[in-house]
């Protein structure tokens, strides 16, 4: 079962919210001698979901300053082997300098965090209690009453987003592709060509939503997940005329996607309908790449790619952070290329960037560029910044007034991201926060 770590420094009630979370069940007290000294494991449910809690402060000190290098060697332990780890505060006292450490510390660990304020028995004064945790730069502060059980329901209902399981694994193995544009650009002749190459092919596979069919095939080791396959090609037995294209379908596919393919008619070039599908991809966090098929259809000459490339990026400009490739579905140039492109997009969607590597980019950033000073003399400042999750990689930057981050520079300090981080492939999110 998935392991949830309880963090914290004493008295805050991380006992009281195991209790909660655990009900009467009895501890399972692991009694390897010296390694698990202090830490049990106690069974716990929400819905269907089952996970072990695990205790990782047992002890109280009286002295501030001793406990904390215990707390750390307990915790250190307990969350080599989370999957999820929920910090408790007391919101009745307001942060505490130990509650920085233990947040600074927890920030360093690739596990997920859930921040719990504890002892919030009011829900209106709660809110403002919790408020005051943002600081420790962990995520949202949840108001929760430990003995009362207030706010713990929707505290486990984010727990188990992060929880693995069965499936959640299998869909981490496969990799999600839609196939999205406007009729009669090529996406069931591109989807043809995909499965025509593709040596295994597991199909058609029923989607999560109704109706939708997904085909399924592999490449080597990969196993791509192309999503509503049924959509592309019901429209061919229904007589609409080609103006009709269904955009809710293409959103709906867009959504359960890790990667999109944008295709677009090399002879029409980017129209509306185009814009306003990427525009949704980016909006939906999506890995994407834009295919221009029909290459094969279109007179070429030194500047082909060239024009083509300046059409895009002048329509497109929202998501220039996609790859480009040429292709024709009809002889099959550069189809199966456009594979490796999802594979590289999707590494980029997935990937995890060290604080300390962030904060590098950051430093170096603001050296050769500070923030601005208003004319009242006023200068943002930009303390430190984290990713705080994946798919799409997005940050939190803290600073001390998001006011002062005016939207120029916010796009400065993206760039400088791109530049030195990468990301081909994939949108990634800034959020710029205040820290007093
Ligand atoms: P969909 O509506 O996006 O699924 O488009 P289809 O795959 O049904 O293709 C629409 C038309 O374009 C068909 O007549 C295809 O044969 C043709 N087509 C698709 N891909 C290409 C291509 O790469 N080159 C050329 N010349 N024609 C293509």
């Amino acid at each position: 079962l998935p392991i949830v770590a309880i963090v914290g420094r004493p008295n805050v009630g991380k006992s009281t919210l195991v209790n909660r979370l655990t009900g009467e069940r009895e501890a399972i007290v692991h009694d390897q001698p010296g390694v698990t000294r202090d830490r049990t494991y106690r069974p716990a449910f929400w819905g269907d979901r089952e996970f072990m809690v695990v205790d990782t402060g047992g002890l109280v000190f009286d002295d501030d300053t001793e406990f904390l290098p215990y707390i750390r060697e307990q915790a250190a332990m307990a969350m080599s082997e989370a999957s999820a780890a929920i910090m408790v505060v007391d919101g009745q006292h307001g942060p505490t300098d130990a509650d920085t450490e233990i947040a600074d510390w927890l920030r360093q660990q690739n596990v997920p965090v859930l921040l719990a304020v504890n002892k919030c028995e009011s829900p209106e004064q709660g809110l403002m209690q919790a408020a005051q945790f943002w600081e420790l730069g962990i995520g949202e502060p949840y108001p929760i009453s430990g003995i009362h059980g207030n706010g713990t329901g929707e505290l486990l209902e984010q727990l188990v987003e992060y929880l693995p399981t069965v499936a959640a694994e299998a869909d981490d193995a496969e990799i999600r592709v839609a196939i999205i544009g406007r009729p009669n650009v090529g996406k069931s002749s591109l989807l043809n060509a995909f499965v025509g190459n593709m040596r295994s092919i597991v199909s058609p596979i029923s989607g999560t939503t109704r109706d939708a069919i997904d085909t399924v095939v592999t490449r080597g080791e990969q196993t791509y997940r192309l999503v509503d396959t049924a959509g592309i090609r019901k429209k061919k037995q229904v007589e609409y005329g080609t103006e009709f294209f269904s955009v809710n379908r293409a959103f709906k596919a867009i959504r359960r996607a890790d990667v999109v393919l944008l295709v677009i008619d090399a002879i029409d070039g980017v129209t509306e309908q185009d814009q306003k599908l990427a525009g949704r991809i980016e909006e939906e966090g999506k890995a994407c790449i834009i295919v221009v098929n029909k290459w094969d259809a279109i007179e070429k000459d030194s500047h082909t790619i060239y024009d083509h490339k300046r059409d895009i990026s002048a329509k497109l400009y929202f998501i220039d952070w996609a790859e480009v490739i040429f292709t024709s579905a009809l002889t099959g140039q550069r189809v199966t290329k456009i594979l490796d492109l999802v594979d590289l997009a999707v590494d980029q969607h997935r990937r995890r960037v060290t604080t300390a590597v962030v904060n590098e980019v950051l430093e170096e950033a603001v050296r050769w560029h500070t923030p601005p000073t208003t004319r009242q003399g006023r200068q943002g400042r930009i303390y430190y910044g984290t990713q705080v999750t994946a798919q799409p990689p997005s940050f939190t930057l803290f600073v001390n007034d998001p006011k002062l981050i005016t939207e120029n520079y916010r796009r400065y300090i993206e760039r400088q991201f791109r530049e030195n981080l990468g990301f081909e492939g994939t949108p990634i999110r800034l959020f710029w926060r205040g820290k007093k």
